[in-house]
């Protein structure tokens, strides 16, 4: 079974679409189960935080979630859960959870886009880079995910490296990056996508990089997918090369959810 558990809406700002059209993109491709998972609205996002208003308002989401109870009573062809796609501010946490306890997801992805107030993922502080040694602000990057996975607050990590997206590689090996990320990952007991969105950016690769799905893999994190789709013509975009992925990997099956329990099933 294949799974497209990363989708926006319009409420984020900066998709487009209606949500009739992700969901009837989801079934002409014949996925038999998708999941939104529009950004928890940031208001107020910490404060000192670089413009950053990607989010839906905190009045938008119990529409959000109707919005989608529709859309299953409508499409009873195809599963069609209800996520959210939460960042993670470690200065905001009891903030996020309380947001996150009003109400019941099938689960919750965690995202980090921001090293302190700079949205690492925003084409508008691309300079930042220059200003920092780049191994370094992966090795920051990557122990806020891990931050993130440890406190408990989500079910999936999203696009691992996406401090990638806009080119920005280290010279360096990045091998025991990978290797801590995926052992942290375990042990924190969340799953990791496979987001399809990489290869559609300036990066032009899968989150996270092959390499570092392969020590998830030898780690035994769970793996989902994603297209982290804008619109839906995105919808399960490039999931064939994100299967041959898995496959190369030897992994079988992939993690899904229902109200935050994960059950792994058969890709095939
Ligand atoms: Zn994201
Ligand atoms: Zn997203």
């Amino acid at each position: 079974m294949k799974v497209d558990y990363h989708m926006h809406t319009t409420r984020c700002g900066h998709a487009v679409g209606t949500m009739d059209e992700y969901v009837r993109q989801a079934i002409k491709l014949g996925l038999p189960e998708i999941g939104f998972s529009d950004h928890l609205p940031l208001s107020p996002a910490p404060e000192g935080t670089w413009s950053c208003d990607w989010a839906m308002q905190e009045k938008e989401l119990p529409e959000y979630r109707e919005e989608i109870v529709r859309l299953q009573t409508k499409y009873p062809q195809i599963t069609i859960k209800t996520g959210i796609e939460a960042d993670y501010f470690p200065e905001s946490i009891e903030k996020t959870k309380s947001l996150l306890a009003n109400y019941q997801w099938d689960y919750v992805l965690g995202s980090v886009h921001h090293i302190g107030p700079w949205p690492i993922d925003s084409s508008v502080y691309l300079d930042e880079f220059d200003k920092r040694d780049l191994y370094k602000t992966y090795e920051i990057y990557f122990s806020l995910v891990i931050a993130a996975a440890q406190t408990g607050l989500y079910d999936i990590m999203a696009h691992l490296d996406v401090i990638k997206k806009y080119g920005h590689r280290p010279s360096e090996d990045l091998s025991s990056l990978y290797n801590d990320l995926a052992l942290e990952l375990k042990k924190a007991n969340v799953a990791a996508e496979l987001n399809t969105s990489g290869f559609r950016k300036v990066a032009a690769e899968i989150y996270p990089a092959p390499p570092l799905i392969q020590k998830l893999v030898e780690a035994g994190v769970p793996l989902t997918l994603g297209s982290d789709s804008h619109a839906p013509t995105e919808v399960g975009m490039d999931f064939a090369k994100a299967l041959e992925l898995l496959n190369k990997f030897g992994v079988k099956e992939i993690a899904t959810f229902t109200a935050r329990k994960r059950q792994m099933v058969p890709l095939k």
